[in-house]
């Protein structure tokens, strides 16, 4: 079994306005920059049963996902449209299902050493307005809680990427089959893995 942190993977997926602001290239070489390999990558439409599992993988995702937008809603002295979690995330579902398949998305596997923190980071906090300048969320996109809730439906903000390395097992195995991940080399790895550099001086 590989347990070299080198092997560590995480999904990411382009959402359908990431595709829309035509951002993919943009994406892309976020991630690639960093030193992360790209193991697989597809374009598809996804189904509301598909993205409703997708969100549902995580038996703690309704709870966890409510109380993080009650908290931004009072962060800004404003009042959150429910106190109860469970509510808030019930009705998020229904807007979610609808954002996530308005159009195709793009789903992706990328690989290396902490790779689910090091994409968590680039891409930001879940909403836009108070994500970190530098980000994907924090640079390329405006939306906010309130400005989704006024509108009735989710914030738009870009990318999906898995939470943990937990999670990141569980949806790669919703998104892809084994064989969809390729198992290569790139040559910038010697580099970034190897522990005395070797191979620099011929
Ligand atoms: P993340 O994508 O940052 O892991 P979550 O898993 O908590 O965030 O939420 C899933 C997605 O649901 C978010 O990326 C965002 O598009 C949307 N979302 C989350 N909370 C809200 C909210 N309070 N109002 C509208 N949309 C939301």
């Amino acid at each position: 079994m590989n347990t070299h942190f080198k092997h560590e993977q995480t999904l990411v997926v382009i959402k359908p306005d990431g595709i829309q602001r035509s951002l993919i290239g943009e994406v892309i070489q976020r991630y690639e920059r960093v030193g992360l390999k790209l193991v697989a990558i597809k374009m598809v439409v996804p189904t509301e049963e598909f993205i409703e599992k997708h969100y549902t993988l995580d038996p703690e995702w309704r709870r966890i996902t409510g109380e993080k937008s009650i908290k931004g809603f009072k962060d800004k002295g404003l009042t959150p449209p429910t106190e109860d979690p469970l509510e808030l995330t019930g009705l998020l579902l229904g807007k979610l299902k609808k954002y996530m398949t308005s159009g195709p998305v793009i789903a992706m596997v990328w690989q290396g050493a902490h790779s689910v923190a090091i994409v968590r980071k680039i891409t930001g906090g879940t909403e836009p307005l108070t994500s970190p300048v530098g980000t994907i969320r924090g640079d390329y996109v405006l939306d906010s809680y309130q400005m989704s809730e006024s509108d009735i439906r989710s914030v738009r903000n870009i990318i999906h990427a898995s939470g943990s390395v937990a999670e990141a097992k569980n949806e790669i195995v919703h998104w892809f089959t084994k064989d969809e991940i390729i198992d290569y080399k790139i040559v910038q790895e010697q580099i970034m893995y190897d522990v005395n550099l070797d191979g620099i001086f011929g």
